[in-house]
């Protein structure tokens, strides 16, 4: 029988301590100060793993661990070293890839081609390989260009 909340770090003094000894308060957040993954968040070794240092503080305070199947956004700061619970909230993978910084995100969120010309519709987008969209439109003009400038050349005199 699996008694719920034994695993929780709010039975364990020892990591409560370390989280707010290796954190320190600037402007508002609490910002991480021992070691950060590739990605910038704060791990820690915790029951023999590494623990994310943000989810364990989510857990501490919110009295329960993530909700299976969300990961943690940080709302406000965007500051993925940011431990500080308040600026936390549980989202869905997609919610918080489209808040996101990152290229795919970006551009996710543009809802017109580079050109400004014309809406990502379904149909008037094609999605490449890494997520990256491209307007359908545009796409098929520069085809046409194309060819119009190969019978340019086509049609020079030797
Ligand atoms: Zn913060
Ligand atoms: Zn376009």
């Amino acid at each position: 029988m699996n008694f719920i909340g034994i695993d929780s770090p709010l039975y364990d003094s020892k990591i409560i301590y370390r989280l707010l000894a290796y954190s320190k308060k600037i402007n508002g957040c609490r910002i991480w100060g021992k070691h950060l993954n590739a990605g910038k968040y704060g791990t820690l070794g915790y029951k023999g793993r590494d623990e994310l240092a943000h989810r364990l503080m989510w857990w501490l305070f919110g009295g329960k661990p993530l909700t299976p199947g969300l990961v943690l956004d940080h709302i406000g700061c965007d500051n993925p070293s940011c431990i500080e619970p308040n600026h936390l909230r549980e989202v869905t993978i997609g919610e918080n890839v489209l808040r996101g910084t990152a290229p795919a995100a970006v551009n996710a969120r543009k809802s017109c081609c580079d050109k400004g010309l014309h809406e990502f519709t379904p149909e008037n987008t094609i999605w490449e390989k890494g997520n990256r969209r491209r307007c359908k439109t545009c796409v098929l003009d520069r085809r046409e260009l194309m060819k119009k400038e190969r019978k340019k050349l086509e049609v020079l005199p030797c």
